[in-house]
């Protein structure tokens, strides 16, 4: 089974951890270089982008997670996670540093300029029946590059893509007690 961390300096570590388990990864909280070197792939939880790229600075995972992204790691960035892989950011923090690699521009907490939060049923490619989303202060991604796949839309923004080794949702699948989107990164990780 692969060896599967989530991200742990911050934000909804648990949740990941006990969804990647159920489904039968050895799922692993990742603090330091050591534990990341172990790991086949990585999950970036929801939290606070900025929050969480400061720690990962300070705890020296930022660029060991770039290089290892770069080089081809399957990696799920959900919400904060998602702005924490785009390669562009609006709205962002001032000076706010992402990991990159994913060829999207997020727009940060674009729908919370209407309402926090807010569920909704999506269509999701790949999936027989919607998923129920939740989305926090979630952000959108306003544009997507050449070899981004749209995997979901909500008000006409994509808030689920996959590029290669990277996949990105705006929701949280992690507190929504259906494992079908863990199920599809772990497909990923095995090819
Ligand atoms: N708005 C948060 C951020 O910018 C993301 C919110 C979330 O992950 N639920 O990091």
């Amino acid at each position: 089974m692969p060896v599967v961390g989530v991200f742990a300096l911050q934000g909804d570590v648990r949740e990941h951890l006990s969804t990647l388990t159920a489904l039968g990864a050895e799922a692993v909280p990742v603090r330091r270089p050591e534990e990341l070197a172990r790991c086949e792939a990585l999950v970036l939880p929801g939290g606070e982008s900025t929050t969480m790229a400061k720690l990962a600075r300070t705890f020296e995972l930022l660029d060991p997670i770039r290089v290892r992204v770069r080089s081809g790691m399957p990696t799920f960035g959900t919400c904060a996670g998602m702005i924490l892989l785009a390669d562009r950011i609006l709205d962002g923090a001032a000076g706010q540093e992402t990991i990159g690699g994913l060829d999207v521009t997020v727009r940060r907490n674009a729908f919370g300029r209407q309402v926090d939060s807010f569920e909704a049923e999506l269509d999701l490619k790949g999936l027989d029946r919607p998923v129920h989303a939740v989305f926090i202060r979630a952000p959108w991604v306003e544009e997507v590059g050449p070899a981004v796949e749209v995997l979901a839309e909500a008000e006409g923004h994509p808030v689920a893509v996959r590029q290669g080794h990277l996949l990105a949702t705006s929701f949280h699948p992690e507190v929504a007690d259906d494992g079908r989107i863990h199920r599809l990164f772990l497909e990923m990780v095995r090819r």
